[in-house]
Formats: structure tokens, C-alpha cells, sequence
């Protein structure tokens, strides 16, 4: 199903007014993880003012410490479907568990599948027996096939609204957090119908090579960007070290603006 032998036609995955996969770029910003229901709704105006479509934030955070900051849970996503309120910005957010999809499906917009769960194959039943959209990160240590055929584990029970997101894989480098595997967005452009991010934020882990890793991703051909944004990045409860600040996000937004009427 996910195959583009299956279906020759662009998927295009529609999310309140907006749409994923069309040729106009669809920027996902916010924090790694929901801190307070201030900061949410304070970032989401920001991010907002800054151009960006969605809003991104954790409430389950798959943390490598069982002692870092764990999310905030529902209380997360309730505070979540409060900024959508304030904002208009239709909200992502990670699940870990088929128990938290009640309370996802009645607060949140698009249901992300982390890199950590994009083989917990129960999982991705579950979500593809919602009517929710699911973005479906990339495992990293997953080929792409892998990748595909987890995308393939949701369209089979039915969901047809699955996005891609490439968010960096492990290799042997070190200078950066994750290699950003560009070259999966023309591989999955000719493998598949279905619309493909790029994280650039997890995919490298350093906030300053996040703007140029962004326009390579969109030259690469991607439908989109998810992007980790904080008012004050060096107190984020979460990957501070990667996530850019509100003023930095305009500086790209319209530096994508300019580079796609030029295209
Ligand atoms: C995240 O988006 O904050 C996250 C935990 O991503 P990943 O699953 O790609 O590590
Ligand atoms: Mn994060």
C-alpha cells in the first residue's frame, strides 16, 4: 500500500486547512517536550508570528536516563489542545503507548511515532486503527525499506494518512548527534506516494547547523520540516542543545520563503 507501484499519485495528507505533500513546504515547529501550560501557549503564538503551520511538543518523552525529564504526560497534550485553542495551530505529538491514544485522539492533531517505536509493531496497529494522522519517524538504525514496511503496518489497518519523517541515523561520526540521511528523501520519493519531513533538529543535535540542513533538506525535495524551537533553548527540559529560539525560526522561515518563489 505504500508502495508507489500501488498508487502513482502523490499522497496528500490534510491536517484542518493544511496540506502535506502539496509543493509548498509545511513547517512543524515547537519544544522537544511540553514544560508548562504558559510555555506552550506563549511558544505557540511565537512560532505562529513566525510563519510556522504546526505546532510540535512531547508529553511521553522516550528519554535515554529513566532519570531525565520524563514529559508531563496528559497533562501534556491537555495543555497542547489549550495552545491549539489559542493559536489555531493544529499540534503534533508523540505516543509511546496504545493506552495514551484515547486522550491523544481527543486533544491532539497528528499522532507521532518516534524513531525509538517505529518498530513496535502493536503500536503502529493501534494507530492505524485511529482516524488520525500518524508521523512516522525513522528508526535509527532502520533501513529504509524497514522504514517503509512500518508505514505499511499502519495503511494495512486502514489508516491511509501516514507522513514520513527522517530524523538522522547512527553511523560511525561523532561531530554530530545523528547523520541526517538526506539522500532517504529522493530514495522514498521513488519508492513511495506517501509525503516525507526532515527533522533536522534530532538529525544533527546542534542548533547551529540546524538552518543550513534545513534548505539541503527542502533542495532534497522533502514536503516539510520538524523543528525544535524554544523562547529560552538553554533551559528546555529537553535537547536544549539542538533547538533554535522564535527569532531564528522567522530568519529560516523566510529564507524557505525566498528559496521557494525563486523555485
Ligand atoms: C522528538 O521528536 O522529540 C523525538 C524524541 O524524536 P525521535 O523519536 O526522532 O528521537
Ligand atoms: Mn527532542
Amino acid at each position: 500500500l505504500a508502495s508507489r507501484q500501488n498508487q502513482a499519485a502523490n499522497s496528500v495528507i490534510t491536517v484542518h486547512d493544511i496540506q502535506i505533500g502539496t509543493h509548498s513546504p509545511t513547517i512543524i515547529a515547537g519544544p522537544c517536550s511540553v514544560e508548562s501550560l504558559d510555555q506552550i501557549v506563549e511558544l505557540a503564538k511565537e512560532i505562529q508570528a513566525a510563519g510556522a503551520q504546526m505546532l510540535r511538543g512531547g508529553a511521553f518523552k522516550p528519554r535515554s536516563s529513566p532519570y531525565s525529564f520524563q514529559g508531563l504526560g496528559d497533562r501534556g497534550l491537555y495543555y497542547l489542545a489549550e495552545a491549539r485553542k489559542v493559536s489555531g495551530l493544529p499540534v503534533v505529538s508523540e505516543i509511546m503507548e496504545a493506552s495514551q491514544l484515547d486522550t491523544a485522539c481527543d486533544t491532539i492533531d497528528v499522532i507521532q511515532i518516534g524513531a525509538r517505536n517505529m518498530q513496535n509493531y502493536s503500536l503502529l496497529k493501534a494507530v492505524g486503527r485511529t482516524d488520525k494522522p500518524v508521523l512516522l519517524k525513522r528508526g535509527f538504525s532502520c533501513t529504509i525499506e524497514e522504514w517503509l514496511m512500518s508505514a505499511e503496518y499502519i495503511l494495512s489497518e486502514g489508516n491511509q494518512q501516514v507522513i514520513l519523517c527522517e530524523r538522522g541515523i547512527r553511523t560511525f561520526e561523532t561531530a554530530t548527534r545523528n547523520t541526517l540521511d538526506l539522500s532517504a528523501v529522493p530514495v522514498v520519493k521513488e519508492r513511495s506516494h506517501l509525503p516525507i519531513l526532515v527533522d533536522p533538529s534530532h538529525g544533527t543535535g546542534v542548533a547551529r547547523y540546524v538552518p543550513s540542513m534545513s534548505m539541503a533538506a527542502l533542495a532534497a525535495g522533502c514536503d516539510g520540516l520538524l523543528i525544535e524551537v524554544h523562547s529560552h533553548p538553554e533551559k528546555a527540559a529537553s535537547d536544549g542543545q539542538q533547538t533554535i529560539t522564535p527569532a531564528e525560526l522567522k530568519l529560516l522561515i523566510d529564507k524557505i520563503n525566498l528559496f521557494c518563489k525563486i523555485e
